[in-house]
């Protein structure tokens, strides 16, 4: 049993397997798509605090709000509240989720429940926190050029060697799985490419999101959303989802499936099945919804009472017809959710690449040369 299982007054759920928490969270799944229609993946921001910059995001002014972050035993709680409604898989991101003293702790509990444990980071404290983290299964390491350019764009100095030596670190230390993620904006358009091949060289995945001016859902103004000043025009946009199909094609290491960006770059409709599978809850304790309308108190309320809630059923229909998201994940999530054959295909090539065999068989290709100056 890991130290923390228990804490937060839940059950040890210890001698959960990897490959049993695996099938738990695949088959936690099947079950929402084929009976219940509700989430199965509960992704906690787990700190409104934040160590990092960035220019693109605002989210870093939110880090006086930490006092309001759970403590360590209500984590614990809300991870049993979680696994008692179904969830199977836990997503940690923030703010900036390893600024958390205990991280490593709330790693350990949720895999000690049984879940699936993933978390989204910016990398910088990663290579000091790898010996905490040994139960996290996959990392997603925000890393948005491949010199020290990085560092201007995360408003963070030091912040691209900290990635580079956080990502060894985490898969030597704890066997963690990487995949980096590129946010593409009007500051680092001539890195689609050799971020893939960065991606390769090291060993890793990588997928892509782009800044979006368009989907502000009006709460936000050129006074306070960067993304106004970074965001992709409509003709950068098109382009971006064409030069990542290109790469695709070429065998590099993308997350995303050809099907996917290839019907991004159709233009195609498509149904977001994103509310039946993830529950966003903010680190207040509130659920939102995925554009932020509404919150649910889940200190007042519970997972059971928010799914059967109009409230739920309403952003679950609303989503099947949104078509908003310009997000590749969100696409593929979805596509994934409703079975399509050729999206399952492209999965088990991608788990074969991300499951692959450890660093040292790996072959280590120089990483690309040229790109900007850091500024
Ligand atoms: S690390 Fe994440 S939360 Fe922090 S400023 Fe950057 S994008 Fe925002
Ligand atoms: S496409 Fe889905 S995830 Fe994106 S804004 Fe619409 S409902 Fe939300």
């Amino acid at each position: 049993m890991t130290p923390a299982a228990g804490l937060g007054g839940g059950p040890p759920h210890d001698g959960h397997s990897n490959a049993l928490r695996y099938a738990g969270a695949l088959g936690s799944m099947v079950r929402s798509r084929l009976l219940s229609g509700r989430p199965f993946f509960l992704a906690h921001a787990v700190t409104f605090g934040c160590n990092s910059r960035c220019r693109t995001c605002s989210y870093w002014k939110l880090t006086p709000r930490m006092k309001e972050d759970l403590t360590t035993a209500e984590v614990g709680s809300l991870l049993d509240e979680a696994r008692a409604a179904g969830l199977r898989a836990y997503y940690l991101f923030g703010g900036e989720p390893l600024v958390r003293k205990d991280i490593g702790t709330l790693v350990s509990m949720a895999k000690a429940r049984g879940f699936l444990t993933t978390m989204n980071t910016n990398g910088s404290l990663l290579a000091a926190k790898a010996p905490t983290l040994r139960d996290l299964d996959v990392a997603f390491v925000s890393l948005d050029y491949f010199n020290e350019y990085d560092d201007f764009i995360r408003g963070r100095p030091g912040t691209f060697q900290e990635v580079v030596r956080g990502i060894d670190r985490i898969r030597e230390v704890a066997g963690t799985k990487v995949v980096l993620v590129t946010t593409i904006s009007s500051m680092n358009l001539d890195a689609i490419e050799p971020m893939a091949e960065f991606a390769q060289a090291h060993g890793v995945m990588v997928s892509y999101n782009a800044v979006e001016p368009t989907l502000d859902f009006g709460l936000t103004s050129s006074e306070n959303s960067p993304n106004f000043d970074y965001g992709l025009t409509h003709e950068q946009l098109a382009s971006f989802y064409e030069r990542l199909l290109a790469v695709k094609r070429r065998g590099l290491p993308l997350m995303e499936t050809e099907l996917v960006l290839r019907h991004f770059t159709e233009g195609r409709a498509w149904r977001c099945e994103f509310p039946k599978m993830f529950v966003y809850v903010a680190p207040d304790k509130k659920i939102y919804s995925c554009d932020y309308r509404y919150g649910y108190d889940l200190k007042q309320g519970s997972f059971e009472a928010y799914f059967a809630s109009p409230q739920f059923r309403a952003h679950v229909l609303e989503a099947e017809r949104c078509n908003r998201c310009i997000r590749t994940c969100v696409r593929g999530y979805s596509y994934s959710y409703d079975l399509l054959p050729r999206q399952l295909l492209g999965l088990v090539g991608e788990a074969r690449t991300l499951f692959r065999p450890p660093v040292e068989e790996i072959h280590r290709a120089p990483a690309p040369l040229g790109g900007r100056v850091p500024a």
